[in-house]
């Protein structure tokens, strides 16, 4: 491959080095830039002389400012780049350039499972969830037996799991922020890719009792004049219960309790659903510098196909998106929505500050080493992933997904909590675009991996399902891989296709956000 780089924007003055072995001292391009200095894959490369103090800018925008003179052909390193405040919450442009409404994109459909409350599964798991951490092993203990022993006479049911987390108890329960977890947990156990109906497995004495964790009020689907889908009692079992004698007769006990769900999921079958019954997810994970000119804008290629089709869209990792807020602002289909996204970046704000720490914690040194100086520039590429239309709904930590189109639902960015919390929110198909590469994969939902660049997608050939480093190098347009990524939706949506992590059985540990104390 010739010597390449990509300037995203006319305007700025770096650009990043797309050969995958880097560049050596002395490299001409045709541009007639030359390497002063060898430059690593998916670093910068300064394309003129930048001043002492000067902005450094990228996507148009500046990512920070000159430490010293940088003269063209300069490697520019994290330690040239230094930090520009984050933009003021009070100053921000409301609803001012929102996006006309989309021309819809008709006839295109997946195979899922329909739910009495409305949602649609992609999967077919029976889920076991827990109120609280001290039964989880005796959960996984059954959950062996009932993978051996019943799943294999229940050919429709995908999997077994459990639903098991390190709340429930030892915790400030009526605290604020519990609500916080305690609502995430909630609908995790509801997933639609668990039918959407929950069987909970609960201790006895724990602080979150099963109907705290699920209110009697949310269990009723009255808005469709359905009967209530259900009764709460004989969908929670308790341990502590006096006729339980021994761990023998707990875990018969539970295999009994699976195997009646067992019997109604196995008689469920995939029915043909328009695309706007997805409820997809994006979120990024050891992101590098192409992440932003390839993988993330492919993304956002895809979500605009997703919300013109009239489907859910949600992404979120709120310190990745604190710093390019202004640029989300302006897109929120009204003032309210705008002042929600401010509030959700306040609220994280303010609760950085208690364990005092900011947004720069975000980055990793593998994020750095991938050639991303700062949270700014990781946020200008993330953003990408929300592609070009209206913002149209803000939701907090846990709470549900309400409407079609894109959403931006609260979350941290870590990727196996942002991961759960988008679970919680009824994401039944998710999209995680790396650059660095992370094996991490989800159990309750399809986790599409989109790799930045080429050299990952070789060397991870059995990990990652879509490579959109073919961008870099001029082989492919976002518009071509944003069309695959959609196809590739729908597919594994259906159930047609696997993705590498289901294949291998690559699933996280769920990680509900618990930013409430613990005693
Ligand atoms: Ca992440």
């Amino acid at each position: 491959m010739k010597p390449h780089y990509v300037q995203v924007r006319p305007e700025d003055n770096v650009a990043i080095i797309v050969n995958p072995e880097g560049l050596p001292a002395g490299t001409a391009f045709d541009s007639g830039l030359s390497l002063n200095e060898a430059v690593p894959h998916a670093n910068k490369v300064a394309l003129l002389d930048i001043s002492s103090g000067q902005p450094i800018r990228r996507y148009g925008a500046v990512i920070g400012y000159a430490e010293r003179d940088i003269p063209a052909g300069t490697w520019v390193r994290e330690d040239l780049v230094r930090m520009p405040e984050a933009p003021s919450l009070e100053s921000l442009a409301l609803a001012t350039e929102v996006p006309a409404p989309p021309e819809p994109l008709e006839g295109y459909t997946f195979e899922g499972f329909r739910n009495r409350d409305g949602s649609v599964g992609t999967k077919n798991i029976l889920g076991l969830a827990t109120t609280v951490q001290c039964v989880a092993p005796t959960v996984e203990h059954a959950i062996a037996r009932i993978r051996t022993e019943l799943l294999p006479r229940y050919s429709n049911v995908d999997d077994v799991i459990s639903v098991s987390h390190a709340y429930g108890c030892g915790v400030a329960i009526d605290a604020p922020d519990a609500a916080i977890p305690i609502r995430s947990i909630g609908r995790l156990a509801r997933h639609p890719n668990l039918g959407g109906e929950p069987l909970v497995v609960s201790l006895g004495c724990e602080k979150m009792q099963p109907d705290r964790l699920l209110p009697q009020s949310q269990l009723v689907n009255a808005s469709k004049g359905l009967p209530p889908v259900l009764e709460l009692q004989p969908y929670v079992m308790r341990l502590q219960d006096e006729e339980l004698r021994g761990f023998g007769s707990m875990v018969e006990a539970i295999m009994r309790f699976a195997e009646r769900r067992l019997t109604e999921l196995d008689a469920r079958r995939r029915v043909t659903c328009p695309a706007a019954d997805l409820v997809v997810g994006v979120q990024c994970g050891g992101s590098d510098a192409l992440s932003g000119v390839t993988a993330n804008p492919t993304v956002g290629f895809a979500a605009d196909l997703l919300v013109r089709a009239g489907a859910s869209v949600m992404f979120s990792e709120v310190t990745e998106i604190r710093d390019a807020v202004h640029l989300l602002t302006p897109r929120c289909a009204t003032e309210d929505i705008a002042r929600d996204l401010i509030r959700e970046m306040r609220w994280y704000d303010d609760y950085l500050a208690r364990g005092k720490a900011d947004r720069s914690a975000n980055t990793t040194p593998g994020n750095k080493r991938g050639g991303l100086a700062n949270i700014v520039e990781k946020a200008l590429g993330s953003v990408a992933k929300s592609g070009t239309m209206a913002l149209t709904d803000v939701i907090s930590h846990g709470e549900k997904v309400r409407s079609k189109g894109l959403t931006f639902a609260a979350t941290p960015a870590g990727d196996f909590v942002c991961g759960t919390q988008q679970l919680a929110a009824g994401m039944n198909l998710h999209i995680f675009t790396t650059g660095r590469g992370t094996p991490y994969g989800l159990a309750m939902a399809p986790v599409i991996k989109v790799s930045s660049n080429t050299a990952l997608a070789e060397r991870w050939y059995d990990l990652i399902d879509l490579d959109a480093g073919r961008i870099a190098s001029g082989e492919a347009t976002i518009e071509q891989v944003g069309w695959e990524l959609f196809r590739l939706m729908l597919d594994v949506a259906s159930g047609r296709k696997k993705v590498w992590t289901d294949h291998w059985g690559l699933h996280n540990a769920l990680s509900p956000f618990n930013p409430g104390p613990v005693t």
